[in-house]
């Protein structure tokens, strides 16, 4: 009998995958969660119904929401992460001979767990000295910080549930308020082929209290329509080349050409952005 597993993307779409086995299930505090392993992509973890990632594509997510402003920073040094719990954006982050320290907010304990036990390539790097992980939510992490880190990186789930606040108003100016004065943010901002209004609405309130606000876009055959897109709130530097003299050789999906084509957008996507 064949299994198959599917998210139901928008209410017309649906991404199914053969399924070899559950590995885990269970409902946390905040979520249900899943780790299924799947024929197409590997382990995939599921949170509420919704791939968060992948063993056979995260590389793309992973790398481009970290190395995009690590290198548009020259010398990032304090960074913090906030989501993230399976630990990619971490691992990235570590590969930067220079960084000092890089701080994991996740407020779901259950999925740093769950990513160390069954997906090692991804969280394994969360056992570095370099790392701390905090079990807290990111928007009262961000209020108690000011001037603090150099890059804030903000790896979360769909706007649902605890991660709601991460895309509004007054969590960006926290935001704003915890980065020091060059500092830079990113965000991961959803599909624009399926998510055209929160695009629109993250990118004018970011521009709205950032001096310098860009979109890139990336290619994650497992989010929905495969078509994804980032927005960074800069202080200081244009990512439109890349600053960082150092530049990380082992990537899969980055390149210092990609950094800056990424910025290159299709008509309907510079359309979202115009005032
Ligand atoms: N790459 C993913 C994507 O775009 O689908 C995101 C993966 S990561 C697992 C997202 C994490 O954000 C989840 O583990 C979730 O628990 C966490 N999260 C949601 N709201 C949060 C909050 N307010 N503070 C900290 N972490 C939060």
């Amino acid at each position: 009998m064949e299994l198959w597993y599917t998210e139901k993307q928008t209410p017309g779409l649906g991404l199914s995958c053969k399924i070899k086995e559950t590995l885990y299930r269970t409902k946390t505090d905040y979520q249900e969660l899943a780790v299924l392993d799947t024929f197409q992509f590997g382990r995939m973890l599921v949170l509420d119904g919704m791939v968060q990632t992948t063993i056979a594509d995260e590389f793309v997510y992973h790398e481009m929401i970290t190395h995009i402003p690590m290198r548009t920073h020259p010398n990032p040094r304090n960074v913090l992460v906030i989501g993230g719990g399976d630990g990619g954006a971490v691992r990235e982050i570590i590969k930067y001979p220079d960084l000092e320290k890089v701080t994991l907010v996740e407020i779901d304990t259950e999925v740093v767990n769950a990513s160390k036990r069954f997906l090692p390539e991804i969280s394994s790097f969360l056992e570095d000295s370099r790392v701390n992980v905090m079990i807290a939510d990111g928007i009262e992490y961000v209020r108690s910080h000011e001037e603090a880190f150099d890059v804030i990186i903000v790896d979360s789930t769909e706007p649902v549930g605890p991660a709601v606040g991460l895309f509004g108003s007054p969590f960006y100016e926290g935001v704003f308020r915890a980065l020091k004065e060059d500092g830079i943010l990113v965000a991961q901002t959803e599909s624009p082929f399926f998510n055209a209004d929160l695009i629109r609405t993250v990118y004018r309130r970011i521009k709205a209290i950032f001096p310098l606000a860009h979109l890139y876009l990336a290619s994650v055959p497992t989010y929905p329509s495969g078509l994804w897109s980032f927005t960074m709130g800069s202080k200081r530097y244009t990512p439109l080349e890349p600053a960082g003299k150092w530049s990380p050789e082992d990537t899969k999906y980055y390149t210092s050409d990609l950094h800056t084509s990424s910025f290159s957008l299709p008509r309907f996507v510079q359309d979202l952005l115009k005032d």
